[in-house]
């Protein structure tokens, strides 16, 4: 309730501009908005396939000849399909090779009870569009799709092809499409490089002060903890004990911090941020960490922000606990599940025998949730090409005036590893702008500004068209 009362002040304090007159090029990405956030798309009760028929049909009406609009529905998953359209250049064969717009389609569930509002139905209030996949990441999908749909209105002809991927199950479930497609039909997707989400913009008191490019993100695994013991009667304990044990092997763990280790992504990151972050320690320590990843005091002020501090380093921690099978027995098992986001240079055997070093000798064993997998756990950090940087940085400054670009390393996960693992650099870019706790994918009441909406929608429009237009040599 709490979170609510500040959202409830935020929308009082905060001046909200007033919806311009919107243009038809805005009304058709509303319209097809609202159309994806009506459709539920939820892995176990939605249907995806049902929001790529919708926009399908658009395509086709728009004149895209049949051959380049792809419905790919994965073997025995009829609710999981996917969309891929080809908007053709004058490129040909051997020309500059296409650029990919990835986005997803299903969002992560939201019960009606939970919500003040229908989570399923678009809603404007406020200088806000609230309900599932407002901002993750239906937004992306209907911008792409708009701006794809408007291209060939305008009859823009670009000197490479362009192409839209829009996916299943990236919240969760079995069928996911970005890795089916990039694995199954990377013909396809096959581009120089994709832009997809986990890159945003930053607003202070609704002031744009910088614009993110995501070019590397954390790898999520999970460990599980067991502690076995013969067990006995309750009445008489002995020094022995399986939820003790795991229970100072957790605390061990709560009380072990990773290394700093950086990449030319987060050094660029932390180097960016310096410039715009208003708390002057704050900066003075980002700057000292990128001359010293050792030094502790910048480590320990660097630490008050969990994003900065998760940025720097491996994270483990406890997220689920069970043990004993009786209430007058003494346990004979206890586990914990243990997750850890593992900065991507790392490897799966590191951070398993820093789990098991850090436990110590409490007889814990640590095993690897799902597939054993071993070597280094991430794909490489894409590099930000120089005219991917210059595209974004020019339509940044035209928009926003001279605000920073800052290259950023996502802490969760996103379908932009798929695409690394198959040779396509990935880059999170939207020019969609938050303001602090507005950031509440997958929370209750998502929500976007409508005007980072109508932006974001300008923004992507300009960087596809520069870099279309404008491709290596
Ligand atoms: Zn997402």
């Amino acid at each position: 309730m709490r979170r609510l009362s500040v959202f409830a002040m935020l929308a009082l304090v905060v001046a909200v501009p007033c919806a311009a007159q919107s243009t038809p090029h805005e009304k058709l990405a509303r319209e097809i908005y609202k159309e994806l956030i009506e459709i539920n798309t939820v892995d176990t009760v939605g249907s995806v396939t049902k929001a790529v028929e919708a926009l399908a049909a658009r395509f086709k009406a728009a004149g895209f000849p049949d051959a380049d609009v792809h419905v790919l529905i994965p073997p025995g998953a009829p609710t999981k399909g996917n969309l891929v359209v080809r908007y053709h250049g004058r490129g040909g064969p051997g020309g500059p090779k296409p650029i990919l717009l990835l986005a997803h389609l299903d969002v992560v569930a939201a019960l009606r009870a939970d919500w003040p509002r229908d989570p399923f139905i678009l809603n404007e209030e406020n200088g806000f569009f609230l309900g599932r996949g407002t901002a993750d990441d239906k937004s992306m999908a209907s911008i792409f799709a708009t701006n794809m749909i408007w291209m060939k209105q305008e009859g823009f002809v670009p000197d490479r092809d362009i192409i839209m991927a829009l996916t299943a199950d990236e919240e969760g479930g079995p069928q996911n499409g970005a890795h089916w497609l990039a694995t199954e039909h990377k013909d396809l997707i096959d581009a120089e490089y994709a832009i997809n989400e986990g890159g945003d913009g930053s607003l202070v008191n609704a002031k744009p002060v910088a614009n993110g490019i995501q070019a590397a993100e954390k790898v999520s695994v999970n460990f599980v903890l067991t502690a076995v013991n013969s067990g006995g009667h309750s009445s008489m304990p002995r020094p022995d004990n399986a939820i003790y044990e795991l229970a100072k092997a957790l605390l061990n763990i709560g009380g072990f911090e990773f290394p700093v280790v950086l990449n030319p992504i987060t050094t660029a990151y932390l180097t960016q941020s310096a410039k715009v972050q208003p708390n002057a320690e704050f900066a003075a320590a980002e700057r000292t960490i990128v001359a010293n990843n050792k030094d502790a005091k910048a480590n320990a002020v660097l630490a008050r922000d969990p994003f900065v501090h998760s940025i720097l380093r491996t994270t483990c921690v406890a997220t689920k606990l069970s043990g004993g099978h009786a209430l007058n027995a003494l346990p004979q098992t206890a586990t914990a599940n243990v997750n850890c986001r593992v900065e991507p240079s790392s490897t799966y055997e590191y951070v398993k025998s820093t789990l098991e070093r850090v436990i110590g000798d409490t007889g814990v064993k640590v095993t690897m949730l799902g597939r054993q997998l071993s070597g280094v756990v991430g794909a490489p950090p894409s590099a930000v090409p120089a005219d991917f940087l210059g595209a974004v940085t020019m339509v940044t400054k035209k928009m926003w005036g001279d605000i920073p670009v800052v290259p950023s390393m996502s802490t969760g996960a996103t379908d932009g590893k798929y695409m690394r693992e198959v040779g396509i650099p990935t880059f999170g870019v939207s020019g969609l702008m938050y303001e602090g706790e507005e950031r509440n994918m997958h929370g209750r009441d998502e929500k976007i500004r409508v005007k980072s909406y109508y932006d974001g929608l300008a923004f992507l429009d300009q960087v596809v068209r520069a870099l279309a237009v404008k491709p290596k040599a």
